[in-house]
């Protein structure tokens, strides 16, 4: 058995096609979404993520800005500007690049994003909403995995899936999206005890842990739908997932590889909320709801 491929990259293409008639209605009605993008520091992996996000949001006609700080920059004068986008007109969604120098506190920093501007998704109000499962922005990778499942129909409801992480961005709002589509769900983590025999009970098997191959083939339920949401380098310089693809991909029904996989829904999503944030000003109902 040769598990079908999940093309994140593909799929990223379809999503964001599908956004460019919002963005244009939006533009002719004087409301071109805006996306205000903030970097601090000289980290070259963020600097390429910030430079990407600028591109793509070019690419559909989304505005943005990318404000450069460097990395001395105070808390405060992080938070002011914070503050500025908060209160532009033109600027419809906000993201702050992490990680950020350790002098800084990122939650705080979070929170000081207007939660209607949040686009990112991580503004303790959007955690909080998306928990009770009424979302207002959803975080993005974890809304990108859930639009890959979508695009497959994947049966979701009634399944067992089994989120690996449980971090702020991608592991807890993972598993609280998949419970709102009615799966039972398994959180796992670095204290999980014997990890496989819990992954080897997943219908679907989201792994977002940040090692390479901690997801082997005998981990792996045959049939299985398996995510692959890590990001890691090979000693090649390579990207690699947490997931041992070529033997994973032997046992698994379906797989997202990387790169080509979870990384270009991320990006297309934050692009979404964009647009819904820059539709909700407008009073525009997404046409597709
Ligand atoms: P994170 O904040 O470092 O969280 C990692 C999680 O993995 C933690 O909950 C940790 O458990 C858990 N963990 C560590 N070792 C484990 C093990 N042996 N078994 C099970 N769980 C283990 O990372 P993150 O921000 O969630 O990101 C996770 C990965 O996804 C990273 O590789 C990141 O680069 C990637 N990522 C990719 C995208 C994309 O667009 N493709 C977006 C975001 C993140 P504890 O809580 O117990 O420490």
């Amino acid at each position: 058995m040769t598990a079908r491929i999940l093309d994140g990259k593909a799929l990223a293409t379809e999503v964001r096609n599908a956004l460019v008639p919002r963005v244009e209605r939006l533009t002719a009605a004087g409301q071109q979404p805006g996306l205000a993008v903030i970097l601090v520091g000289d980290d070259p992996a963020s600097a390429i993520y910030v430079r990407n996000k600028g591109v793509a949001c070019e690419q559909i006609g989304i505005a943005s800005w990318i404000d450069r700080l460097p990395a001395d920059t105070a808390e405060s004068a992080l938070i002011a500007r914070i503050a500025e986008r908060n209160d532009e007109q033109q600027v419809h969604g906000i993201l702050v690049q992490t990680p950020l120098p350790k002098h800084i506190d990122s939650a705080k920093v979070l929170e000081s994003i207007a939660f209607e501007k949040d686009v990112d998704g991580l503004h303790a109000t959007n955690a909080g909403l998306t928990l009770m499962g009424t979302p207002y922005f959803r975080s993005c990778t974890p809304y990108g995995v859930m639009k890959m499942l979508e695009s497959i129909n994947a049966p979701i409801e009634g399944s067992h899936a089994v989120v690996l992480g449980r971090s702020n961005m991608v592991g807890k709002p993972m598993a609280m999206m998949l419970l709102a589509a009615n799966a039972t769900v398994t959180i796992a983590h670095s204290k999980t005890r014997d990890l496989a025999s819990i992954t080897r009970r997943a219908d679907i098997l989201v792994a977002a842990v940040g090692r390479r191959h901690l997801v082997t083939a005998d981990m792996v339920k045959p049939g299985a739908i398996v995510i692959d949401v890590g990001t890691n380098k090979t000693p090649e310089g390579k990207l690699a997932g947490d997931v041992d693809f070529e033997n994973v991909k032997r046992v698994a029904g379906w797989i997202s590889p990387v790169p080509g996989g979870v990384g270009p829904m991320t990006i297309t999503m934050l692009l979404t909320n964009t647009v819904e944030a820059a539709e909700r000003r407008a009073g525009i109902k997404n046409p597709a709801q």
